[in-house]
């Protein structure tokens, strides 16, 4: 049970998790490798915070290498090539053989509408997007702000809605010179779909009663920089002052030029084991493609949200599974998809949603009366997650476990 060399792609959220739970159950002599392309890691989940100036970029950052334990060899390098038939993966700067692989390489933004600052356009889906609309509201003065997103799939279904809110929140605090209206245009046809009408239908009464806009079926078409116009495939259209996107997600580049791609782009993979259609390489997270029960479209049949818990969770089945492989015993762990989403309502508020995402004949989602204590769970997740591995992450860990035992909240750290 030695010298099996496991090589991680991404050292985001599945990758790391990946990494310390491996470290964690692989005995020595096995040889754990990630490799990620970026040499700091930041906390996606707090851009939201970072774009109504409740956190600095230095705040929600760290160092990569002080995210993952130490056994781990870390290469800052670019995944180029992927060939799977014969386990290597091609770098920028070298090539790698490997028995395991788990790819964890999230998802793409579509960058074609970014950078465009100066005709109002903005993000919270990348660090810096988010830092740059934090200035913008700071000097905003009033008028029509939009959250439009731009196509479906999209990371975190829950962002959009807590975006509008937290907007709507910071900027109700401000004295504006102009009248504020706060929108939300999106594809979707109710709030959060995969989880069902009922929490939709919660989620509507609370942007109605921050008096914030929301149109569903709205698909984006163009903007129209120069007069501030989005255009929809309706034939409607909306001014803004200030626009917030989420951007459209594609695959990574080397995940659509090799064959572990589907017809979607995307990596399609077991829904329990994560094992992609070749034995022994695995994906988790963003990358995946993962049907599940029910259906809002009679078209599109219902996928699992491209989340950080689920990418979390799959990676500590996919370690699991990987160590009795290796081990040579009959592994017990399957991914169950059992998810939570803390939903920022702005005022240090926060819905809980929380559910079985696998339950037939569709997702068992419910939502939990707002609360203070769900936005503090996520103060505290946040904490535990960007400490450095050692002392004060595992008493942070232990408080998180507490609580969540407390609360009758299955999370596995
Ligand atoms: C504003 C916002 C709020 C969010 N809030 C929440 C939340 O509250 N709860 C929740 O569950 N989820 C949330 N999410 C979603 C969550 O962040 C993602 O679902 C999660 O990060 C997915 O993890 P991953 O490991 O699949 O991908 P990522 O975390 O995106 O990691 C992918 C990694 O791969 C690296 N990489 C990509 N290509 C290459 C390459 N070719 N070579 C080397 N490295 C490469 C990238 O640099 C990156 O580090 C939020 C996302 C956003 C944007």
């Amino acid at each position: 049970m030695h010298n099996i060399r496991v090589v991680i792609l991404g050292g985001g959220i599945g990758g790391i998790v990946t990494a310390n739970h491996l470290a964690k159950v692989l005995p020595s002599g096995n040889e754990i490798i990630l490799i990620e392309k970026n040499e700091t890691h930041s906390f996606a989940a707090s851009y939201l915070w970072l774009m109504v100036n409740r956190r600095r970029p230095e705040q929600i950052t760290a160092g990569l290498r002080n995210l993952v334990d130490k056994r781990v060899a870390i290469l800052y390098e670019e995944a180029k090539e992927i060939d799977a038939e014969n386990k290597i993966v091609t770098t920028d700067k070298s090539k790698i053989n490997f028995d395991y692989m788990v790819v964890a390489l999230g998802a793409e933004l579509d960058r074609t509408h970014l950078n465009k600052q100066q005709f109002g356009i903005h993000t919270f889906f990348t660090l810096d997007g988010a830092a740059k609309l934090g200035r913008a509201l700071e000097t905003f003065d009033g008028g029509s702000v939009s959250v439009v997103v731009c196509s479906l799939p999209y990371k975190c279904p829950g962002a959009p809605y807590e975006g509008a809110m937290l907007t709507a929140d910071y900027l109700k605090k401000r004295e504006l010179r102009k009248p504020l209206s706060v929108n939300l245009y999106t594809p979707e046809p109710q709030p959060l779909p995969v989880a069902g009408p009922e929490l939709g239908n919660s989620v509507k009464e609370i942007l109605h009663a921050k008096g914030i806009g929301f149109y569903p079926q709205h698909q984006l078409q163009s903007i129209n920089y120069d007069e501030r116009k989005i255009e929809f495939a309706s034939g409607n259209s909306a001014s803004y002052d200030l626009l917030a996107l989420v951007p459209s997600h594609k695959p990574p580049q080397v995940i659509l030029k090799s064959t572990l791609a589907d017809e979607s782009g995307w990596v399609s993979v077991d829904k329990y084991t994560l094992e992609s259609k070749y034995p022994d390489i695995f994906a988790v997270g963003d990358v995946t493609s993962i049907t599940i029960p029910g259906s809002w479209s009679p078209d599109k049949p219902m996928k699992l949200p491209k989340a950080g818990v689920f990418a979390h969770s799959q990676a500590i089945s996919v370690s699991e599974i990987i160590f009795s492989r290796i081990s040579g015993n009959p592994s017990r762990n399957s991914f169950c998809a059992d998810g939570f989403c803390m939903l920022e309502a702005g005022e240090d508020i926060a819905g809980f949603a929380y559910g079985d995402f696998y339950a037939s004949p569709h997702p068992d989602v419910k939502l939990k009366r707002l609360g203070k204590i769900w936005h503090w769970g996520k103060v505290l997740f946040e904490k535990w997650w960007l400490a450095p591995v050692g002392f004060w992450k595992n008493v942070l860990r232990s408080l998180l476990k507490l609580g969540s035992s407390v609360l009758r909240i299955p999370v596995d750290l």
